[in-house]
């Protein structure tokens, strides 16, 4: 029996992705920083269907559109990504029965590519002379206009992606906090689309109208303070090439800096000394979270995500020997242990 907009199989699959995406267990993780005992208040998104925290975005986004009718069976995906969001958009897309394609500058690691087709998507190299990240966009939007029967996601611009995080990871981030007998004195995330702190950000200030909400990007390319592309930085899934249009700076807290080279040393810490193996945005996190916790003193609760894995930066200085800097945290970050609290029974 047919619905009106997607089949009763749809239907069925989007629930069943439902159970293996989000309620993430949440990491209290104790740490010394100059001798002061900290504990940092982290989701980890390790644990989503694909291994990042765009799942959420990804299967909110398509059951937004399945609801609305703007897509429909048979529809091609079509995204413009460097990594995290082609990976769940052809997921997702593919357990759904569509057809991916996702564009991406061509200079991005064999690995992503490689991981995006083994799962059923194509895969469009976009030339840095064809317009690198921007390009990538301008090709999927002409895909589909000459196409038609296609399906833009645009998380940059797509409110569906703030409201993933409106509606779960807020909610999961003050219920697995509360289970503790805390409560949020400030969120902090890395920016790529802004989704994960525009909603995280919207939810808390609702429940706690005192609680700070702080975007994070890299030291070395500020591209939320200046509104372009300056500078290079090794923290990917964050800072792109502009301000993304979801992202409203006027309504957050003041922008926390990290060096990408302190994010990946507290990576790399989290992962040898905790057995925590995540990715760089993850280190830049717990680091822009001490940071923020440091400034707000006596042990005031801070809650970040650690996004993903380590897995997709095996290829990268993640796994290098990294020189520290004169400004760098992570040295002198001493990780104690952490205590897990379940998302899910
Ligand atoms: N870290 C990683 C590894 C990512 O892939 C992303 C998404 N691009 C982010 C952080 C930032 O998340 P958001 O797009 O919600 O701002």
């Amino acid at each position: 029996m047919k619905h009106e907009n997607g089949s009763r199989n749809e239907r069925k699959c989007l629930i069943a992705l439902r159970g293996l995406v989000g309620r993430t267990p949440m990491l209290a993780i104790r740490c010394k920083v100059d001798a002061h005992e900290l504990t940092v208040y982290v989701k980890h998104e390790v644990t989503n269907f694909t291994g990042s925290i765009k799942d959420r975005m990804a299967l909110h986004i398509l059951s937004d559109a399945y609801t609305t009718g703007a897509i429909r069976p048979g529809h091609v995906i079509a995204e413009a990504t460097s990594g995290n969001t082609g990976i769940s958009f052809a997921a997702i897309g593919r357990a759904l029965g569509h057809p991916v394609r996702i564009y991406m500058p061509d200079w991005m690691s064999r690995e992503r590519v490689l991981v995006i087709q083994s799962l059923g998507a194509q895969v469009i190299p976009i030339s840095a002379e064809e317009g690198g990240f921007r390009g990538s966009i301008a090709a999927a939007d002409a895909y589909a206009e000459k196409q038609g029967n296609v399906f833009l996601p645009h998380q940059f611009e797509s409110s569906s992606n703030v409201q993933a995080h409106y509606r779960t990871t807020g909610p999961e981030i003050l219920a697995q906090m509360r289970s503790l007998g805390v409560e949020p004195r400030a969120f902090v995330a890395g920016v790529g689309t802004g989704g994960t702190v525009m909603g995280v950000g919207r939810y808390l200030r609702e429940q706690l109208s005192e609680v700070q909400i702080h975007p994070l990007e890299p030291a070395n390319s500020p591209t939320l303070r200046t509104g372009c592309r300056v500078g290079k930085h090794r923290i990917q899934g964050i800072s792109d090439e502009f301000i993304p249009p979801i992202v409203k700076l006027a309504s957050l807290d003041a922008i926390v800096d990290v060096w990408d080279g302190d994010a990946i040393l507290m990576a790399q810490k989290l992962a040898s000394q905790l057995g925590l193996g995540v990715g760089i945005s993850s280190g830049a996190n717990f680091i822009g979270a001490l940071k923020v916790a440091q400034e707000l003193g006596s042990n005031a609760p801070v809650a970040t995500v650690f996004a993903d894995s380590n897995k997709k930066y095996l290829s990268t200085d993640l796994v290098s020997d990294e020189p520290t800097g004169p400004e760098f945290l992570s040295p002198k970050v001493e990780l104690l242990d952490f205590h897990v609290v379940p998302g899910r029974l």
